[in-house]
Parts: C-alpha cells; sequence; structure tokens
C-alpha cells in the first residue's frame, strides 16, 4: 500500500524572544556590536470586507501571531541607512535618506528597502519628524511574504514604532497606553511610504490593523474617516479556529486588475453622483434606496457587478459584526451564519468582483468540503490567502483535505497558519 501523506502541521509564530534573538544575532554579524532596540509588527488577515478599503468602506482584519522584527541602532550625525534582511539574500543596503524620493524620480529606491527608507521619508514629508538620524536595521520575520499577509506593512510598521520610539516621536505610545490617534498618524505615513516610494497600490487596511489591533480582538475599521472599534473575538471559547490557507499562487496580473478595480469604482460613484460606494450602501442600509433601484443608473454589466460586491460586502462586515457581539449565539446558532458570511463573500469576490484564482477556489471548495463552516479568499486576490472558520478538532481534516486536493491538482504544498487575534506593533 502506498505509505499515508503526513498531515500538514501550520506553520507556527515565533515568541517574542525567538524574534528578538534572531535579529539581534543578524544585527551583530552584520553591523557589529549591540541595536539600540527591537521593534516588531505583524503581518494580518482580514475575515471579511475585501475591496471595501478604497471604497471608503469597512472591513474587520485581525493582526496575526506571526510577525517581522527589526534591531535598530540610530547613527546619530548621519543620513545613512544600512538594512539587511533574512529574507533577501546579499550584503547589507545602503540608502541616502537625504536621496530618497517616490517612484519615477531620481530618488527611487530599489527592491525591499524602499518599504523602509519609505516610512522614514513619509515620517519627514508628513511633518510627523524632521531631520531624522541614519539607521542601522537588520530585519527577520515569520511572517510569509506575498501570501497576501501583509509581510510589505508588518515590515513598515516594525520601522515606524521604531523611529517612533529612537527619535522620541512620541506616536506610538507606550505599551497599553490608550491610542490617542497617534498610531493612525504612524500608519498614514506607512500608507504614503508604500504607495508612494515602494509604488504598490494598497487601501489602508494593512497598515491599521499591524499597528492598531488589539489581541482578543478583531479590528473594525472604517475606511471613510479612519475610525476604529475593537471587537472581542474570542473564537477558541466558542471551540472555533480560523485557518489561513497559504496557496502560495503568485499574485498575477495584480498591480493592473488592482487599479482596473479602482478606477471603475470610482466611475460608478460618479454616475451615481456620491462620493465614494460606501454613500450607496449607507443608502441602502438606511433604506433611502435598494441595489435593484441603483443598478440599473450605472453604466454598464462591469459597474453593475463591482458595486453589487461592495455594496453587499459593507453589508457582511456589519453582520458578521453583529455576530460576533452574539458570544452565546456563535457558539449556537449564528455559527452557521458566520460560516455563511465567508462563503458569501468568496462567491462575491469570485463572480461579481472576479478576483479569485483556480488554487483560491480550490482552497475554498476543499475547506467546505472538509466540513469548513465558511471559507473565502482574503486580501487582494488572484493567488495568495484563503480562510477557512473551522471547528477546533476538524482542523486537521481540512488541512489534509485542502493539501490532498492540491496535490492531486499538480499544484505545490500549500501552507496552512492559525490566525489568532493578536497583538498590535510595539
Ligand atoms: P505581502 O502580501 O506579503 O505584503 P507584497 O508583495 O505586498 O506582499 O510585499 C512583499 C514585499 O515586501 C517583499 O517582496 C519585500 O520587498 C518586502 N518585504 C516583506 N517582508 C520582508 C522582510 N522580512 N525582509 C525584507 N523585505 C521584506
Amino acid at each position: 500500500s502506498s505509505p499515508q501523506p503526513a498531515v500538514p502541521s501550520p506553520q507556527p509564530a515565533w515568541d517574542d524572544a525567538t524574534g528578538a534573538a534572531r535579529v539581534r544575532a543578524l544585527f551583530a554579524t552584520t553591523f557589529g556590536g549591540e541595536p539600540d532596540g527591537v521593534w516588531s509588527a505583524p503581518g494580518r488577515v482580514n475575515i471579511v470586507g475585501e475591496h471595501t478599503d478604497y471604497n471608503g468602506g469597512l472591513c474587520l482584519p485581525i493582526a496575526l501571531p506571526h510577525r517581522t522584527y527589526v534591531a535598530v541602532a540610530a547613527r546619530p550625525g548621519t543620513r545613512r541607512l544600512r538594512l539587511v534582511s533574512a529574507q533577501e539574500p546579499g550584503p547589507a543596503r545602503e540608502v541616502d535618506l537625504d536621496a530618497v524620493g517616490p517612484v519615477g524620480t531620481t530618488g527611487e529606491v530599489r527592491g525591499w528597502a524602499a518599504y523602509v527608507a519609505g516610512v522614514l521619508w513619509a515620517l519627514e514629508a508628513e511633518g510627523l519628524a524632521a531631520g531624522l538620524p541614519g539607521l542601522d536595521v537588520a530585519v527577520d520575520s515569520c511572517v510569509p511574504a506575498g501570501a497576501g499577509l501583509s509581510s510589505s506593512a508588518a515590515l513598515e510598521c516594525a520601522v515606524a514604532v521604531a523611529v517612533d520610539d529612537l527619535a522620541g516621536l512620541g506616536l506610538a505610545g507606550p505599551a497599553g497606553a490608550p491610542d490617542d490617534g497617534g498610531r493612525a498618524r504612524l500608519a498614514a505615513a506607512c500608507v504614503r511610504a508604500e504607495n508612494e516610494v515602494a509604488g504598490a497600490p494598497t487601501g489602508g487596511m494593512d497598515q491599521a490593523a499591524a499597528l492598531r489591533a488589539l489581541a482578543g480582538h478583531a479590528l473594525l475599521l472604517d475606511c471613510r474617516d479612519g475610525q476604529v472599534e475593537h471587537v472581542p473575538l474570542n473564537l477558541t471559547a466558542a471551540g472555533l479556529e480560523l485557518l489561513v490557507i497559504d496557496t502560495r499562487a503568485e499574485h498575477r496580473l495584480v498591480d493592473g486588475q488592482y487599479a482596473r478595480r479602482r478606477q471603475v469604482c470610482e466611475a460608478a460613484a460618479t454616475v451615481l453622483g456620491v462620493p465614494d460606494l460606501r454613500a450607496v450602501a449607507e443608502d441602502i442600509g438606511s433604506g433611502a434606496t435598494t441595489l435593484d433601484e441603483v443598478l440599473p443608473r450605472l453604466a454598464d454589466d462591469e459597474q453593475r457587478r463591482r458595486v453589487r460586491h461592495v455594496v453587499t460586502e459593507i453589508e457582511r462586515v456589519r453582520t458578521l459584526v453583529g455576530l460576533l457581539g452574539d458570544a452565546e449565539g456563535l457558539a449556537g446558532p449564528a455559527l452557521r451564519r458566520a460560516g455563511a458570511v465567508l462563503d458569501a463573500s468568496h462567491e462575491s469576490l469570485r463572480d461579481d468582483y472576479e478576483v479569485s484564482s483556480p488554487e483560491l477556489d480550490l482552497a475554498v471548495a476543499a475547506a467546505r468540503e472538509a466540513g469548513a463552516l465558511g471559507a473565502r479568499m482574503t486580501g487582494g486576490g488572484f493567488g495568495g490567502s484563503a480562510i477557512a472558520l473551522v471547528e477546533a478538532g476538524a482542523t486537521g481534516e481540512v488541512m489534509s483535505a485542502v493539501a490532498a486536493a492540491f496535490s492531486a491538482a499538480g499544484l505545490a504544498d500549500p501552507a496552512f497558519l492559525r490566525a489568532t487575534a493578536s497583538g498590535p506593533a510595539g
């Protein structure tokens, strides 16, 4: 008989001691000596509310227990960055802070260094800091890169809290202090770093999650005004687990497709005479209009399908938040409905928004067939990761089923992570 395939196991997150030891060792071998300190920030996974952020909508991410660690020393009197990452082979990168600028200018920074240099540039451009010193920075991470789990935001936000601390900006606040909006300003700087210096379009959810999520809570982010609510999320108490399935499939065409989706949403809002599609969702929510009245006013079928996704997805965020608020219900009757919300989100992203991929569809279908209560693609799409809401005892079965489906389809092995709502950058 053929040997039984091994049951896949989730990729563990490092504890802080491990992350700090690794990054200190890299710092010592690269730059010599001790850093001024170690800071870290989490990857994120979005539970529901996809492609809503740039429409002024709602989303509901959690911070992952998987984090990016930076060991940093200030180099007072210089404006030079020296950067090394365990995830990027090669010698340390050097960047002159005075020469950094947006993509397409002479100050363009190539490769991963843009995510670090961009944060310092953006803090100065936003007027949150002036004349920052050069830095030595060593990076190590257990956030899978390019999996749609925001390793880039984790890197930016770890650097942001390090600079905040070292330069005494006082924006992140001490651990546990109530957020007075300083973290929102840091997040805005990180978004500018990613948009303008790294040249990657992003709507702001990732940096908000990495800087503003709380352990044990999902972050209800209102992307219109940046307001957040912390929604208690205790899946363990309900006997549930949120499983991340990293399809390991490359993001294809994602840049052009993402820009195209944004354009169509903006054009649809213009046709409807509203500032953004959130306004449409609000009007429908208040009973002022209905989706059936709105859709015929749009220019074409593409606009109709994109708008239907955004409007129904915002509604799904509200529905899921309502279900999570009912802790007893979540353990009982509301449970199936929470799964159904994820399923409906996936169908909408696949059919109306057209950002799924064969790998994501396969992961979702296999997880559901193996007993997941609900599953959906998460993140921008065209590859990356899916999530599945699973009864705690069934996680092994779901992982095995997804792995078997990928193997049967001739695809590379997927990877799995357990997503427990974890703490923010610090
Ligand atoms: P993700 O969904 O993981 O954010 P992106 O493609 O947006 O995917 O960002 C991944 C990029 O971020 C990498 O190609 C690299 O440039 C940068 N990056 C992320 N993590 C690290 C790290 N630990 N070290 C160096 N660069 C990193």
